[in-house]
């Protein structure tokens, strides 16, 4: 994609009032645009991010089982009264011209429950994993950080359903499986622990993964010895590190980027969800729950990998792979044609491109890429050109190697 026709543009300041690192490196950019406090519109290369992280989720629950579903964000008083959760402070409710009253869904335990209730009534319908990638609507009180915290946000909503502890325990363990794979090729494996949850607001067993990043807004405990990480309640309780009775803890501020919860039969018993067992007889179905947020996620990268000069996307999620600069490139010129040929065969072999042929000067694409963060920044000039070269710069590292052109997509592949 050529850059001068992005609609978007780079800005050198971000608006006073955003506090935050991820929505300021990220409305620089010209990845997401802020409507109000807690809502963003995600630009061209914004969604590019968000829909390479909505694929690698999709891909690792699609191997776990998980069938995608897109469940409404308009939900029935009637089923949040049925939970009694109609009146819990964070619902945005809304009426129609004959006064019926809706919730904006914060999740949606309120719909997926009734709609497997209809497909499950004996053991033989059970397992069951449904997920989606659906917007949720929450009255958070602090809208503060960026797109780690909105009033409408994009989750991933997994729900499964079980004939017995037995085995929604051995699923919770898939799970967590799954989760850790998502998180480490999304590029923050190495700094996203699982904690225990204790207390959470629908069940007292449940486990957070936490990423570690200076906006994070919870404390974590890593143990010195074992490296197991708790989080500050569970700390307080038990002052010596439960899995190897050391001492000795690091304390780090995280984001939870993700949760898994046990909801045991606290939605199937609202809505009378039961199915018959091999002798016939009536029983409750177990559920679990398991989240993540794609807007967090994606802010937590950026948080987590940033420098001072910008965004250090992960090859994973980036929008695009290479950054192509071609410098004093005028229409018919070598450079101009070098690029050009170089897109073409780059794209040709799957790599995609983000080609800056604006008219602007070298400090400034230079600027412009390394606030961007793509993996590759790839500078054509006439001085390589003299050399039959590029020069090609880890944005990551921040390595640069001049290659030449015959090997430059081989490098790049
Ligand atoms: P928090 O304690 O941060 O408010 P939560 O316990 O309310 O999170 P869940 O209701 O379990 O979170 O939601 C599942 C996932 O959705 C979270 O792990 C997080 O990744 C994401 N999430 C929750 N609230 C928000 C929000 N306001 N904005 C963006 N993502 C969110
Ligand atoms: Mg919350």
């Amino acid at each position: 994609m050529k850059q001068s026709q992005l609609f978007t543009k780079t800005r050198k300041e971000a608006p006073k009032e955003e506090v935050s690192r991820n929505a300021q490196l990220l409305i620089r950019g010209g990845y997401i645009d802020k409507l109000m406090a807690g809502v963003y519109t995600y630009l061209p290369l914004g969604l590019r991010v968000l829909k390479n992280i909505e694929q690698i989720i999709r891909e690792e629950l699609n191997k776990a089982g998980g069938q995608e579903i897109l469940m409404p964000a308009f939900q029935p008083k009637e089923n949040w009264e049925l939970t009694k959760r109609w009146d819990i402070d964070i619902l945005y409710k809304t009426k129609d011209f004959e006064g019926r009253e809706y919730a904006l869904g914060p999740t949606h335990e309120e719909v997926v429950t009734p709609l497997l209730k209809q497909f499950i009534s004996s053991y033989r319908d059970l397992p069951r994993a449904v997920y989606q990638f659906q917007d949720k609507f929450r009255m958070e009180k602090r809208a503060k950080s960026g797109i780690l915290r909105g009033r409408e946000f994009l989750m991933k909503d997994l729900y499964s359903f079980h004939a017995n502890e037995a085995d929604f325990d051995l699923y919770y363990g898939v799970m967590k499986k799954v989760y850790g794979e998502i998180f480490k090729r999304c590029g923050i494996g190495h700094k996203t622990y699982l904690t225990f949850a204790s207390g959470g607001i629908f069940s007292k067993y449940s486990h957070e993964f936490q990423t570690i990043t200076p906006a994070g807004e919870d404390l974590i405990y890593i143990c010195d010895n074992c490296s197991l990480a708790i989080n500050k309640e569970i700390k307080d309780e038990t002052p010596k590190c439960p899995q190897c009775n050391h001492a000795d803890f690091k304390e780090e501020k995280a984001i939870e980027v993700g949760n898994i919860f046990s909801l045991k039969t606290r939605f199937s018993d609202a809505f009378n969800l039961k199915y018959k067992d091999e002798k016939g007889e009536l029983q409750p179905v177990i559920m679990g729950c398991y989240g993540i947020g794609l807007g967090r996620l994606m802010g937590t990268i950026v948080e987590a990998l940033a420098d001072d000069k910008g965004i250090v996307w992960p090859e994973t999620v980036a929008p695009f792979k290479v950054h192509l600069l071609g410098l004093a490139g005028k229409e018919g010129s070598a450079v101009t044609e070098a690029a050009e040929n170089i897109i073409t065969e780059l794209e040709h072999v799957g790599v995609s491109v983000l080609y800056d042929d604006r008219d602007a000067t070298a400090g400034a694409k230079f600027a412009d890429a390394d606030l961007l963060g793509m993996p590759y920044r790839v500078v054509i000039s006439e001085k390589t050109l003299a050399e039959k070269s590029a020069e090609v710069k880890l944005r990551q590292t921040g390595e640069t190697t001049l290659v030449k052109l015959d090997h430059l997509v081989a490098h790049l592949k």
